[in-house]
């Protein structure tokens, strides 16, 4: 049940219903509004429903990730970026780290094009466990160094438990992938940090599934936290790796106030079909892109079939910024 309280008296109320409740039940404030887990209307006493300017008492799960607990934008700032809200944030870089000289070649592109965040993975989630399996700590090394060199953020994967504490001294933005969306014990970890979180929308996840894995992530008191949509499973993946789920992200603006995010890449899985997917995940509305791109696709070490070219990524990215702007002036 969410509470919604009349600003005057909110602050004593918050602090007489936490007195009241807090033992048994979890609560969580913002601003006037406090949820409170398993109770009812009629476990207040007079005093508390006096106080009350409206009660929810239909309330998703994922309560804490819901617009009717928090019904601005979240934005989440990093070092040189600004994600939500009206922004629009773009985010590149190789599939994976393959060396300190790559990635800091693929970071001066990702730079070139504007974009802020620097991506790559160090630890790779790999179909097979015969494929490369990424650089691991001397890949979250180079990509860094390419980073601050260039001052730009860095995503990258934390496959897990035991690999947050290493991953979060290198990155500023922790990368769960779509393998590990319900892994519970590592949302829950990274939900112990301060440390914003990118997490990749499950390729059987369903709309709510995604949003029940925000909230492991809230319910450790980290609140920084974008979704992503990067493409699901249907019946025909013949013509692209996934589906990209175009109507899941203004879905996802609907119900949640964390950014959603567009990954055209690992929905395409083909490098002619990642530009058009791009412009409709920014024409819904994505609060920004991540996209793969390498200068010597066939050679990737992995993920090569999707990759944009660097002329081809700014090409994107030139189309990508008009239509964003284009939205933008009709709002
Ligand atoms: C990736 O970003 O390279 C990746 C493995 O993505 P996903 O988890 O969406 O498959
Ligand atoms: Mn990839």
């Amino acid at each position: 049940m969410i509470i919604v309280l009349k600003a005057e008296q909110a602050a004593p109320t918050i602090e007489a219903l936490k007195q009241h409740f807090g033992s048994d039940h979890d609560i969580f404030v913002h601003n006037n509004r406090i949820a409170i887990q398993n109770i009812t209307p009629d476990d207040l006493t007079p005093t508390e429903q006096a106080a009350a300017e409206k009660i929810i008492t239909k309330v998703p799960a994922a309560v804490q990730a819901s617009r009717l607990f928090h019904p601005e934008d979240t934005i989440i700032k990093t070092p040189h970026s600004t994600i939500g809200g009206d922004n629009f944030t773009l985010m590149a870089g190789p599939c994976s780290v393959e060396s300190a000289e790559h990635v800091l070649k693929m970071a001066k592109v990702t730079k070139n094009a504007g974009a802020t965040v620097l991506r790559g993975g160090a630890f790779k989630p790999r179909t097979s466990p015969y494929s490369f399996q990424g650089l691991g700590k001397a890949g979250l090394i180079a990509l860094r160094k390419a980073a601050d060199q260039l001052a730009l953020d860095v995503v990258t994967e934390v496959m897990d438990v035991e690999q947050v504490p290493l991953v979060e001294k290198y990155t500023d933005i922790f990368q769960i992938g779509a393998r590990n969306m319900q892994n519970f014990s590592l949302l829950k970890a990274v939900g112990k940090t301060r440390k914003p979180v990118m997490l990749k929308r499950g390729m059987s996840a369903t709309v709510d599934d995604v949003l029940n894995a925000t909230e492991y992530i809230a319910a450790g008191g980290n609140h920084q936290i974008m979704i992503v949509e990067r493409g699901i499973r249907t019946f025909d993946n013949k013509y692209t790796r996934n589906t990209f789920d175009v109507g899941a992200i203004p879905v996802l603006h609907k119900l949640t106030h964390y950014p959603v995010i567009a990954d055209p890449s690992h929905a395409a899985g083909h490098t002619e079909f990642v530009t058009p997917l791009a412009l409709a995940g920014v024409a819904a509305g994505a609060d920004g892109l991540i996209v793969e791109i390498h200068d010597d696709p066939a050679h990737a070490f992995s993920d090569g079939a999707q990759a944009l070219r660097p002329d081809e990524f700014n090409e994107m990215v030139t189309k990508a910024n008009t239509v964003h702007q284009a939205l933008q002036s009709t709002k």
